[in-house]
């Protein structure tokens, strides 16, 4: 039987200004995956999921089995399409605790914890975007995740 592990949060996000690209460094061609194998430290893959495959109030979610798939809602696929969105650093932050979760931490908090320490590197790494909008954007989404997300020790 497979564990179900999931992102509850509301999708109300209000736009924060907008992230720059830093021109002349190449983004890799999918960064989406090459972040996510950063953090999990393996191979994954990412599937885009529609909507009405996503439980209510869930952004994203992996199986915990040997699959290393990580399934984003759409919220989160169109966050991270654009790395100058207002809503990238969500998407991003989402991305990074689903990768957590594929690197063995199966706890909510810890996941989370983790993942938004990994935003503002994960960008710079892989999206060459150097602008303290993308972590402003992951911290509004974190601020939203419920209490038993956010107990970082
Ligand atoms: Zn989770």
């Amino acid at each position: 039987m497979k564990t179900f592990i999931t992102v509850l949060i509301a999708l109300l996000l209000a736009p924060v200004a907008s992230a720059r690209l830093d021109p002349g460094a190449p983004v890799p061609r999918d960064a989406r995956i090459a972040a996510a194998e950063f953090v999990a430290g393996h191979p994954v893959s990412i599937t885009c999921e529609p909507l009405d495959r996503m439980p209510p109030a869930v952004l994203a979610f992996v199986f915990l089995d040997d699959s290393y798939v990580i399934h984003l809602g759409p919220y989160a696929c169109e966050a991270l399409k654009d790395p100058t969105s207002p809503i990238f650093g969500a998407g991003l932050l989402v991305l990074a605790h689903e990768a957590e979760h594929l690197a063995g931490l199966v706890n909510e908090s810890a996941a989370n914890c983790a993942a938004i320490r990994d935003v503002e590197f994960l960008a710079q790494r892989f999206w060459r975007v150097e602008n303290q909008n993308v972590q402003g954007s992951a911290q509004r989404l974190y601020g939203m995740t419920p209490d038993n997300y956010r107990q970082c020790g």
